[in-house]
């Protein structure tokens, strides 16, 4: 499971693990969707009811620190967590219900490269969030 690796890679990295930083860890792994600190304190305070939001913020930074997660950009803000993917991915975000789903590959570096050209710069990376309705959500529209 993803938050098994994630909490051996935190202990490798000397970091205690205490009840409430595991249900954090285990909430974020878990979720399909990515989730802003309060969505964290929420769903994690079911597993340890103890929990302090003060705690989900600094878990949240080192799993970042440790590249495990990434913001995902929203209406809100760049407020939100994700589980990152390996390697060079982008997004797709379902803006009804937020779910979150990563894709390989794009023939857009070219595209990027002129785009650089002509304003003089040198595009060197990118990231790309692509927003829309998921199958699930178009369904109950139609
Ligand atoms: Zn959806
Ligand atoms: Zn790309």
């Amino acid at each position: 499971m993803k938050s098994d690796t994630w909490l051996k890679e935190l202990r490798k990295q000397g970091y205690r693990l205490t009840e409430a930083r595991r249900a954090v860890v285990e909430t974020v792994a878990q979720s399909p969707r990515a989730l802003s600190p309060t969505d964290v304190y929420n769903l994690s305070k079911e597993h340890y009811p103890a929990l302090g939001l003060v705690t989900v913020y600094r878990t949240l930074e080192k799993l970042e620190e440790l590249h495990l997660v990434q913001r995902v950009h929203q209406e809100e803000g760049c407020n939100a967590y994700l589980s990152e993917a390996e390697g060079h991915q982008h997004l797709l975000i379902c803006t009804e219900c937020k779910k979150a789903v990563y894709f390989e590959g794009d023939d857009l570096g070219d595209f990027f490269g002129k785009v650089g050209e002509m304003h003089n710069f040198v595009v060197n990376d990118h990231w790309l969030q692509l927003f829309g309705i998921c199958e699930d959500c178009k369904r109950i529209y139609d």
